[in-house]
């Protein structure tokens, strides 16, 4: 066995592997940039190493610097983590030119299936069922017209070495293959510095679902099961489970046997996947193999037992497989979310910023169910421009699909983030959702459920009650700290009737303390609210209690006037009013909002690639405004309505912030 690896990787994965490592009696040294010289991983390692500037081409990317890394530190092997240089056969020989061992399967292999071009041909030939489509390089927009028509609308126009959902576009048309062949060429040129463009069939309403795959260097692959993965944006994984809902166990069975005989073509010895999109009727065609860990294994090791990284770490050293398939069974169900800093109240467009709150869930058995969470960042790090956005990985297990679900929902009201938008209530949205929850979903699940992007919710009865509950003790808590304090405006503490309004729906309330708690009856509805084991001080964002025996963690923003309580993916202002200020309440005028309807506003901070609009043009419903770039995305901005233009604010290579006036119409 190895007594030292190198980690050519940053964030949550950099971390997950110098756990197991540790655990192994393993050495670790991570190399770093500039951007990431106070990481966690950085902190966590016994050796580290500065490889350069904060652009990954110029440090994580960079082949040479991490190869003299791990020479100058004489680590014996190299653990690629995901992304990067992961997937890149290149480095895979250059490590063994140097002597090092590249954790992670042979080169050939990763030739082989590392492309999807080459992987569909691959497959094709192993007798693997592929999704039907052009399995070729296509040169131009015109080519790209000519293959879409062959193949019949939709198609999905893709990056050979597209990877992370970056690189893919449906088309529906001619005009959107026009514009989409030049869109992903350009976004694959930029992100994987590799602009073969293929075309397929696109799929309508499919569901992802994935075999895991692990090999040996003496000839043996097994498959730990399969992950569904279908809960997607941007065709970019956000919840993923193992088991899959959708599978019976014979289309498991024939799933991971194909995912073997593929494996087994190309000699795999490591951890990968195999990719299929299903339908609803558990028909499956191929998509890709990624031959590295994949970011969603934590599921697999939850249902399976098994640490996928300490197995490509065995395998690496050329260690025999410790057991066969038939050793391997699922256990219970999991679920994984990937906390990413964006913002679901703008469909989901990126945003980056330092943690100014970083609060995470306690890891380990919560009492039914098992909570772990993957994550590379501490409270004060910054989710950087320059790097995936993605903060953390939270997974549960439980004996049963609901409970790992209901688990998950508590996990998240547990999680605190302030700094970067983040997706926390979206999450928390789709684990109360009665179609995740019924397990029929597919991957056009968040367009189906989200048109519009996320939205808050409305409370259910029992959030609107804990609501009523956390307000009024909070409330009680100020009152009685601002009379200590000689604040005579803090009003007499005796007092024991109010109304809380939770929005605009107000609610008379008859207040009793108890110790860590309060008891709340409701006059109106002849019941009343027993709030217990109350955890919260003034100024802490997390109120953690028991609303009639059932715990509960509520986010606490301090308003001008009241709170702002959010549960889960419900939020609401919460004010506790005297009777008579609450009549008072009822006659204010509501302030009104701002015409923002003339204005294109910039929904994230970017570059500006192109400004299409000019003053004085009358642009039309849909027409390109101006694209802007970021996480090296390109966003294409469009009007939102026809108007003449009155003024244009931006130009191609400004960077701009989000809410930045771009466009005004007259
Ligand atoms: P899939 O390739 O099927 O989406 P995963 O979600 O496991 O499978 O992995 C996505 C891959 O893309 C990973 O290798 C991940 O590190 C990489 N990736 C995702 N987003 C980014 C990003 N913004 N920049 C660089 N790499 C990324
Ligand atoms: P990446 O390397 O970025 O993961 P994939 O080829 O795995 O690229 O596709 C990413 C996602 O896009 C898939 O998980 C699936 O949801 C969707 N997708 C890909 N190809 C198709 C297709 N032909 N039809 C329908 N959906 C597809
Ligand atoms: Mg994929």
């Amino acid at each position: 066995m190895f007594s030292k690896i190198l980690i050519a990787n940053r964030g949550e994965v950099a971390v997950r592997i110098i756990k197991t490592a540790r655990r192994m009696g393993i050495a670790t040294v991570v190399v770093y940039s500039e951007a990431d010289a106070d990481s966690l991983a950085v902190e966590m390692a016994d050796q580290t190493v500065a490889i350069g500037p904060a652009p990954a081409a110029e440090s994580y990317l960079v082949a040479e610097k991490i190869i003299a890394a791990a020479e100058a530190t004489h680590a014996q092997a190299i653990h690629p983590g995901f992304g990067f240089l992961s997937e890149n056969a290149g480095f895979a020989r250059a490590c063994a030119a140097a002597g090092i061992v590249f954790i992670g399967p042979n080169p050939d292999a990763i030739d082989a299936m590392g492309d999807k071009i080459a992987s569909k041909r691959f497959a094709t030939a192993a007798g693997v069922s592929v999704v039907p489509g052009h399995v070729g390089e296509i040169a131009d927009g015109a080519q790209a017209a000519k293959v879409s028509h062959e193949i019949g609308y939709p198609v999905m126009i893709k990056a050979s070495a597209g990877g992370g959902g970056k690189g893919i576009r449906v088309a529906w048309n001619d005009r959107d293959v026009e514009e989409g062949f030049a869109a992903v060429r350009a976004e694959a040129k930029a992100a994987f510095g590799d602009d073969r463009i293929f075309i397929e069939k696109f799929i309508e309403s499919p569901r992802h679902v994935e075999i895991q795959v692990l090999g040996d260097a003496h000839g043996h692959v097994v498959h730990l099961f399969e992950r569904e993965c279908s809960i997607q944006r941007r065709n970019q994984k956000v919840i993923e489970e193992a088991p899959s809902p959708l599978l019976d166990a014979e289309t498991r069975a024939a799933m991971g046997a194909q995912a073997v005989a593929l494996a087994k073509a190309v000699n795999y010895n490591s951890a990968g996947t195999v990719e299929f999109v299903a339908g609803q009727d558990q028909s499956f065609y191929f998509l890709e193999m990624n031959t590295r860990l994949q970011v969603e294994h934590p599921v697999t090791e939850l249902v399976t037992g098994i640490d996928l990284v300490e197995q490509m770490i065995r395998v690496a050293a050329g260690e025999p497989l410790g057991f066969t398939q038939d050793d391997l069974a699922i256990k219970g169900w999991a679920i994984e979310s990937r906390v990413y800093a964006e913002d679901p109240l703008r469909r989901f467009l990126p945003s980056i910023g330092r943690l100014v709150r970083y609060e995470a869930p306690v890891e380990g058995d919560a009492g039914g169910y098992i909570v772990r969470n993957d994550a590379g960042v501490r409270e004060g790090d910054e989710i950087s421009m320059f790097y995936d956005p993605m903060i953390a990985k939270l997974s549960t297990w439980a004996e049963t699909r609901l409970e790992a679900i209901d688990g998950m929902g508590r996990a998240l009201e547990d999680f605190h983030i302030e700094g970067p938008s983040q997706n926390l209530a979206f999450l928390a949205a789709v684990m109360d959702q009665d179609r995740y929850r019924s397990g029929v979903i597919s991957t056009n699940y968040i367009p189906d459920e989200f048109p519009e992007g996320f939205h808050w919710v409305a409370p259910t009865h029992f959030q609107a009650d804990l609501m009523t509950a956390a307000g009024a003790y909070m409330h009680r808590l100020l009152a009685a700290r601002a009379r200590r304090q000689g604040n005579g405006l803090a009003g007499p503490l005796t007092r024991t009737e109010w109304v809380v309004a939770i929005d605009k729906a107000k609610r008379p309330v008859v207040l009793a303390d108890i110790e860590d708690g309060l008891v709340v009856t409701l006059p109106d509805e002849d019941r009343a609210l027993t709030l217990t084991d109350v955890d919260w001080r003034p100024g802490r964002s997390l109120f953690r209690g028991q609303l009639d025996g059932r715990a509960f963690t509520a986010t606490i923003e301090q308003a001008d006037e009241g709170f702002i309580i959010r549960h889960r993916a419900a939020r609401a202002r919460v004010l506790v009013l005297t009777p008579l200020s609450a009549a008072m309440h009822e006659r204010l005028p509501e302030k009104v909002k701002a015409d923002t309807s003339k204005l294109v506003v910039s929904p994230m901070p970017g570059l500006v690639v192109t400004m299409e609009a000019v003053a004085g043009q009358t642009v039309r419903e849909g027409e390109v405004v101006c694209i802007i770039e970021a996480m090296k995305m390109q966003n294409i901005i469009r009007a939102e309505r026809e108007g003449v233009v009155k003024a244009v604010n931006a130009t191609a290579g400004d960077s701009v912030a989000a809410d930045d006036v771009l466009v005004e119409f007259a």
